[in-house]
């Protein structure tokens, strides 16, 4: 028994000199990280809100009702990774708390015993009573005060003993409130999520069911259809007013993307809607999420919302020769940024004037869309 407490004493001073520290150390920095990360989201958050706004005010297109739903899904869809980041952080947290919790009531077990033992010795002193230890000292005063001491250490060490059960049980305590408290924040925090995600599944309803709106009505289709025709002819502009470089990269393409060609380039007839408009690139049947590659190295002059083309980003490879690529989920290259032929600038989406995931690439010479079959291999 003996033995027992020496070693737990030990252990517990083991524990809080190496290992607690350790442990609350080591969450520390992944919740460091973690909130550094989330002050990222949170200024993305910030930044998606403004465009937003932007959108709110300028829109009173066709297409920019999609627009503004998708410029909303990307909110929401960010709010969602702040909900979930901070789930996270809370769940560190809690395991943190549930670490102290458990240190905290083997200190307190251990007062518990040693506060026992207190006790039971103190009734095993009072079996051989008081007076009886006096009478049979000598008649010497040392032995008097020595008893007198012997006495006294004991009823100060039972006081600090119970002193220390005490504390120890007030800080269990309080970290039982404490994961109490963080439980239920955890609670509201899923809820928080359930509901961000209903509203993700509500707007991209509500997306479908414009899209099918345009699709099945002939004059907003031909709406829709003009108004790509004069996004396209801007960045046509947008194009030509780049100052003239020579050409870089390979010179030769690659496709951007995998999958199945979906609607080739030239002009296009609705058979149901008789509605003719003209396709400026090539659709690839790409998955949701599948890397979308640089055709050829170049520097960004583009990237970001642009209209029915959804996340857009466009490479100027020299020469007046550029790529662009539309529709995506994610891009992953900006402004200014000179990309290698194959390196990853967005994954693939539906957001913009589209109907399921694909990405619209297009090759333009002196801003003018050709057709990029003539080029890929
Ligand atoms: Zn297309």
């Amino acid at each position: 028994m003996k033995r027992y407490i020496v070693f737990s004493f030990f252990f517990s001073i083991f524990l809080l000199t190496f290992i607690l520290p350790y442990a609350l150390g080591q969450s520390n920095s992944v919740v460091e990280q973690k909130r550094s990360e989330l002050e990222n989201i949170r200024s993305q958050i910030e930044e998606k809100r403004a465009i937003l706004n932007q959108l709110k005010q300028q829109e009173n297109s066709i297409i920019g009702q999609i627009d503004l739903i998708d410029a909303n899904l990307d909110l929401k869809e960010t709010e969602l990774k702040d909900v979930n980041y901070r789930l996270n952080l809370l769940q560190q947290k809690i395991q943190d708390t549930n670490f102290q919790i458990n240190y905290q009531r083997k200190v307190t077990q251990e007062k518990e015993t040693q506060v026992a033992n207190r006790l039971r010795s103190i009734y095993m002193m009072q079996e051989l009573p008081f007076f009886d230890i006096i009478l049979s000292m000598n008649n010497n005063v040392n032995d008097w005060f020595e008893t007198f001491f012997i006495f006294e250490r004991i009823a100060s060490q039972d006081k600090e003993v119970l002193n220390q059960y005490n504390i120890a049980m007030e800080n269990l305590n309080r970290l039982l409130k404490t994961q109490e408290e963080e439980k239920s924040k955890a609670l509201e925090l899923k809820n928080d999520l359930e509901q961000k995600k209903q509203e993700i599944v509500a707007q991209r309803n509500e997306r479908q069911a414009i899209l099918r709106n345009i699709m099945s009505n002939r004059a907003s289709y031909e709406a829709a259809e003009a108004e790509l025709q004069a996004k396209s002819q801007e960045i046509e502009a947008f194009l030509r007013s780049l100052s003239s470089s020579p050409r870089v990269g390979s010179g030769k393409f690659i496709w951007p993307a995998s999958g199945p060609i979906t609607s080739p380039f030239g002009p296009r007839f609705d058979p149901y809607l008789h509605v003719q408009s003209f396709h400026t690139g090539i659709d690839i049947g790409a998955e949701y999420g599948s890397p979308i590659v640089a055709a050829d190295g170049g520097r960004v002059v583009y990237s970001g919302w642009y209209d029915g083309y959804g996340k857009a980003i466009i490479i100027d490879h020299g020469g007046g020769v550029s790529t662009l690529y539309a529709h995506a989920s994610r891009l992953v290259a900006y402004v200014g940024e000179n990309v290698r032929q194959g390196q990853v600038i967005g994954y693939v989406g539906d957001t913009g004037y589209a109907t399921g995931p694909h990405l619209h690439f297009e090759i333009r010479i002196n801003g003018k869309p050709v057709n990029p079959l003539l080029y890929l291999p």
